[in-house]
């Protein structure tokens, strides 16, 4: 495929526009199961339907970020297959106390059932929602809360580049803060929080503005990040050269997780959970350049194109393996 062949009609089905058949699994570089270190995997019955692609596409361990009410029964029906991430309850989310103290008995009680390591969403579209950003005395109180827990931390803060603008979906208008200045609370977050593991989910969202994460890797030593969210990623690694961003992976290979991003409802099937772990297969291990199989409301005319970045053996095995394995132990 090459950039110039005429796009095929609008396909069906958001997850399959090439018509590939996802059942045929594609050739693996390494050996050996990989850990997906982000994933919305909840209730019982639609995580084992979703295992099923899990098993096919060789994940092993999963992160997930379920509710409290569901870990029992999951660590019931798939033990030592997952490693819960502590969060709230998303539904009630506020600057209210009573959602403060919600979330802490929450913490306490993840913490009781394993949890080592939790989450806070601050997008801007969330921190608009709650009326609290990082900063805030509320989130703070969070934070030490989990920090004297022992927890270690995650943060979504940025969100797709191009969202962030005066005409775009983040106007400073409304409130929003630009997108340089969303990653301020995360810098202070580091400094204060020091002595525990941070993952920045999706990039540490900061895919198209690598030279700004490669600061602030070099500058916190204890900062990781995650690979998930696929579509984003596609779209951020393909608008630049693939020799600087595979040449950033390489640099940075202890601090990058593997991560889908998957979120498992019962709206979606087999295909759409594969098409996810299809496309990062192309994206981490091979050269691949063409269109990606998943349609992208972001890239021109819905098309992501996809470039592969060919990852060598020893650094898949770090990205796919061994940092997810030595996060908890900093
Ligand atoms: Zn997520």
């Amino acid at each position: 495929m090459n950039e110039t062949a005429t796009p095929p009609p609008p396909a069906a089905v958001p997850y399959n526009r090439l018509g590939l058949d996802y059942h045929n699994i594609p050739p693996r570089k390494i050996a050996g199961l990989i850990i997906d270190a982000h994933t919305h995997a909840h209730n019982v019955d639609l995580t084992r339907a979703f295992l099923q692609i899990a098993d096919d596409y060789s994940i092993g361990r999963i992160w997930t970020m379920a509710p409290l009410e569901d870990v029992d029964a999951m660590q019931a029906a798939f033990p030592g297959r997952f490693e819960f991430i502590a969060i709230p309850k998303w539904q009630e989310l506020s600057s209210q106390e009573s959602f403060i103290d919600d979330w802490l008995r929450r913490l306490d009680g993840f913490r009781a059932k394993g949890s080592r390591l939790m989450k806070f969403h601050a997008a801007p579209g969330t921190q608009k929602r709650m009326g609290m950003d990082l900063d805030h005395p509320q989130l703070q109180r969070v934070m030490k809360h989990a920090w004297n827990l022992g927890f270690h931390f995650m943060t979504h803060v940025g969100d797709p580049q191009d969202w962030f603008g005066p005409e775009k979906k983040y106007k400073p208008s409304d409130g929003h803060k630009s997108f340089a200045e969303q990653f301020g609370m995360l810098d202070r977050m580091l400094e204060q929080y020091p002595g525990r593991t941070h993952l920045g989910a999706h990039m540490g969202g900061s895919v198209e503005a690598l030279d700004a994460l490669q600061q602030r890797l070099d500058r916190f030593p204890h900062y990781r990040v995650d690979s998930s969210a696929t579509k984003w990623i596609v779209r951020g690694i393909a608008q630049q050269p693939v020799s600087r961003v595979r040449a950033f992976f390489i640099r940075y290979q202890q601090r990058i997780l593997f991560g889908s991003d998957l979120v498992i409802g019962d709206k979606y099937n087999y295909d759409h959970y594969a098409s996810r772990y299809w496309v990062h297969r192309q994206l981490w291990e091979t050269n691949y350049d063409g269109q990606s199989p998943i349609e992208d409301p972001d890239a021109p005319g819905g098309i992501g194109r996809l470039k592969g970045l060919d990852l060598p053996p020893l650094v898949l095995e770090r990205i796919y393996r061994t940092n997810a394995e030595e996060f908890f132990k900093l």
